[in-house]
């Protein structure tokens, strides 16, 4: 009798898990695979969700954060201070400029966290403005940020106060031009202002500079530059959550450079140890000068280990991987905007680098989430795992390792291509 699989085992031990995009137990992973408990090899097209940027065990990674194993594991960021620590702040802040200060943390959502606890000590001011179909976390703070899905709150009523919800563009649902759409959310803006919060009783916007689990929407520059000057004019604070965007995913380091518009904080996580714990929260010197010290701090930021890593992957993101991750994500999206022009039930193929969405409609034009979930269902049994997002759960997700390769790209596509066209027959 065989034992229990590790997805059995996990049964017994944790709470209830939603949407897990598989059930696969996984012994192993290098570079854009992983293999299973019985020894089957997958092109992991999720990186753990926009996590292993640099490839599974990525070898680099991996010697650098062993180094530092054989030298220091724990320091405690309260107490001391060692050397990848400084080295890693030195690497980000060195890329996005000497004008802004770094605070390390452990999760995309202790980032935000101190994102708003910093925003509303600097301004002294209650307002925050988040953005309709956002993620930003699950604590309880950073729950009543995101804004993509009311199960997220449900029985979680009392969140935080004077948060308001402004309209995020997404002009191939709303059926407008780009320049209406983004006219239509700057003129909810303006209501949300005028009725509900005065600007100046404002302390930050935050946004996805490209939603992530909303669904992949990438918002016009304009939109962008357009909330860089209100936040300007009435001394908000503008801050990105590059959670999911930074550390190369969408071509460039960070995806504000894509917009060239400046956060005054932006929060990092997921990619930026490429796979160890480990986030961080970025801002104006001139903000975090003014953070009362001993107001926001925690047991395990920056840890040793996680930032001798977070070196590593910067030094390989500088030293080419951003814009490989450009250019084949532009030969990724080209393959995938001709299957589109083949199946009407793709919608839109969009994204930068490769932070790539196909989002797929019914024949009557409306979100099909049975069909998303069938071809990813399908693409497991060929070996090849993908994640869904968007509010309606019907955008499929491509976020391979950045080291991915064109033959890689070419599998993937075979295996996607083959998983649509059967669902299609079936649905
Ligand atoms: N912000 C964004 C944009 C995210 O995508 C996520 C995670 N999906 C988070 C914050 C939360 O990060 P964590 O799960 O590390 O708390």
């Amino acid at each position: 009798m065989p034992g229990k699989s590790l997805y059995e085992k996990s049964l017994d031990l944790f709470p209830p898990v939603a949407n897990r995009a598989t059930h696969l137990g996984i012994v192993k992973g290098e570079g854009a695979y992983v293999w299973d408990e019985t020894g089957r090899k997958y092109l992991d097209f999720a990186s753990g969700v926009a996590v292993v940027n640099c490839g599974h065990n990525n070898p680099f990674v991996v010697k650098k954060a062993k180094e530092q194993m054989d030298k220091l594991v724990h320091g405690g960021h309260n107490v001391v201070y060692y050397s990848s620590y400084i080295e890693l702040a030195e690497k980000i802040l060195g890329y996005v400029g000497s004008d802004y200060k770094i605070y390390f943390s452990n999760s995309g959502a202790e980032a935000n966290e101190a994102a708003i606890k910093l925003a509303k000590q600097v301004t002294r001011r209650p307002g925050i403005i988040s953005f309709k179909h956002s993620f930003h976390g699950r604590t309880l703070a950073t729950t009543t940020l995101t804004a993509s899905n009311a199960k997220y709150r449900r029985n979680y009523e009392g969140l935080l106060p004077s948060v308001y919800y402004a309209e995020y563009p997404y002009a191939i649902r709303t059926g407008l031009s780009e320049e209406q759409e983004v006219a239509r959310c700057l003129a909810q803006l303006d209501e949300i202002f005028h009725d509900l919060i005065e600007p100046e009783q404002v302390a930050c916007m935050i946004l996805e500079p490209v939603q992530g689990e909303g669904g992949y929407i990438v918002p016009p520059k304009s939109f962008l530059q357009a909330l860089r000057k209100i936040c300007d004019e009435h001394g908000i604070l503008l801050a990105f959550d590059e959670v999911q965007t930074g550390f190369g995913r969408t071509g460039k380091i960070f995806a504000y450079e894509h917009f060239d518009v400046k956060p005054d904080i932006m929060t990092l996580a997921k990619a930026i140890a490429n796979g160890f714990p480990l986030s961080a929260m970025v801002a104006r010197r001139s903000l975090m000068d003014q953070w009362p010290a001993g107001t926001h701090g925690g047991t395990f930021g920056g840890n040793p280990v996680a930032c001798a890593a977070g070196v590593a992957v910067f030094d390989l993101l500088e030293g080419g991987l951003a814009d490989h991750a450009a250019e084949i994500g532009g030969y990724f999206k080209k393959k995938l905007e001709s299957l589109k022009e083949k199946h009407s039930e793709i919608l839109e193929v969009r994204g930068l680098g490769l932070m790539i969405g196909a989002e797929f409609v019914d024949k009557q034009g409306r979100p099909d989430a049975a069909l998303v979930a069938n071809i990813q269902k399908k693409a497991l049994e060929k070996g090849l795992i993908l994640l869904n997002c968007g509010v309606s759960k019907n955008v499929i997700r491509f976020i391979p390792p950045l080291i991915v390769e064109e033959d890689q790209i070419d599998q993937a596509m075979t295996i996607f291509t083959e998983s649509v066209e059967e669902s299609l027959l079936v649905h």
